[in-house]
């Protein structure tokens, strides 16, 4: 592991164990990668893993990847990420989730403000609300609000950046019109549906596939053309969306699609890192996940810094202001990376950019974050 943490430049990996009420041992990992900018924030997952080290290597890619996050949006946070590891015997359902959670909102505590925790795979806002008992690090409980409205304005920005560097191939970067322009949206979840409807009123053709009927009833009734869901990926169009699950673009499927430009909010839309080099030579532009995605967090860690100043009151008045022109930021910074990237690896060059701003640290933000040491 200790290699693992050397390759990753990982700051710090904290466990923790205790046995439940029902005998059996639950582990925690929590992965702090950089606090350069700011206390690490990111999500904590709550699974089986098939092996321990799966769980550490886990923890540690996503802590890395949110100090890339933070740093491309402009965030004063570092990068963490949390694993809860579940006992084999036990199923999801049958586990004590007050008593799981108030045990994790307990190691959280223990890192004193290092670290702040928020949903994940195989966590709700109600288990954060627990967590919410025992620390105030927390940037998803109920207080903080949905993250999903945010999100959607940074990937209406995403596709405006994107849609603007494609359409001027001379370099001078010009507004283009998203009337005029054909989109497919893969999910019509909380972020799927806000963009499908925002790109429809603006007057643009949309196409769209969920599994779920009900949405794609509703959906249909705005004027958005609902397709099968295996289709969506190959749909002719200027803008394909993946606002669905990670993955959705693999060996099978990239030389079968029909579009010009791939942003959306899905996390790791390509199955792996040759796709995106395929995607260069196809000149097919795709705008990097977590670059795009990142309104959620610039939300999530605005509320949270603003919950801290007022010592938790919920209506403090700065609460849900301030931070849109962070989001608004996306789509320079966007610009920034596709005019570096010109036909070579998108996410190599995404990347590169990010360990800069974490090297200069605090200094190449406009807001400052407080800087713990990791211990
Ligand atoms: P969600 O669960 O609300 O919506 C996902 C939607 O995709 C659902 O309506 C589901 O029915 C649909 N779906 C599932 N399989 C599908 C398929 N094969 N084809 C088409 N649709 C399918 O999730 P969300 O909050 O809208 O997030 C969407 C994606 O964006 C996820 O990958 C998430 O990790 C990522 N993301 C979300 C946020 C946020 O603020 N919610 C922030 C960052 C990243």
């Amino acid at each position: 592991m200790f290699k693992s943490m050397q390759s990753m430049q990982m700051q710090a990996v904290h466990c923790f164990q205790t046995i439940g009420p029902d005998n059996k041992e639950y582990r925690a990992i929590i992965a702090i990668h950089n606090t350069n900018l700011g206390p690490a924030l990111g999500g904590c997952r709550c699974l089986h893993y098939a092996h321990e080290q799966l769980a550490f290597d886990d923890a540690m890619r996503l802590a890395q990847g949110m100090s890339y996050k933070a740093a491309l949006g402009q965030v004063p946070q570092g990068g963490g990420k949390s694993v809860i590891i579940l006992p084999d015997d036990i199923a999801v359902e049958d586990v004590d989730r007050a008593f799981l959670f108030t045990w994790f909102g307990q190691c959280v505590e223990k890192l004193n403000g290092q670290y702040i925790t928020a949903m994940d795979v195989g966590t709700q806002v109600a288990d954060m609300d627990v967590i919410f008992t025992q620390t105030q690090h927390v940037a998803s409980a109920s207080n903080i609000g949905d993250p999903a409205q945010a999100t959607a304005q940074g990937v209406m920005v995403g596709i405006q950046a994107a849609l603007d560097f494609y359409c001027s191939p001379d370099g001078a970067i010009s507004s283009v019109n998203m009337a005029d322009k054909c989109f497919a949206v893969q999910g019509l979840g909380h972020v799927g549906w806000r963009v499908a409807t925002q790109l429809k009123q603006l007057g643009a053709q949309v196409f769209a596939a969920d599994p779920d009927k009900d949405k794609c009833v509703q959906a249909k009734a705005l004027g958005i053309d609902i397709i099968a869901v295996e289709d969506i990926l190959t749909q002719a169009c200027d803008v394909l969306v993946p606002c669905a699950l990670g993955g959705v673009i693999h060996d099978a499927n990239v030389e079968l699609l029909s579009c010009k430009i791939i942003a959306g909010s899905a996390n790791n839309q390509l199955a792996n890192d040759g796709i995106a080099q395929i995607l260069a030579q196809r000149q097919i532009l795709y705008t990097p996940d977590y670059i795009i995605n990142a309104g959620g967090l610039i939300f999530a860690s605005h509320q949270y810094r603003c919950l801290q100043s007022s010592n938790g009151a919920l209506d403090a008045p700065e609460v849900g202001q301030g931070y849109s022109d962070k989001i608004e930021s996306i789509y320079q910074t966007l610009i920034e990376i596709f005019q570096q990237a010109q036909g070579s690896n998108i996410n190599q060059v995404a990347n590169e950019l990010a360990l800069k701003r974490l090297d200069k640290g605090l200094d190449s933000l406009p807001t400052k974050g407080k800087v713990y040491d990791a211990a």
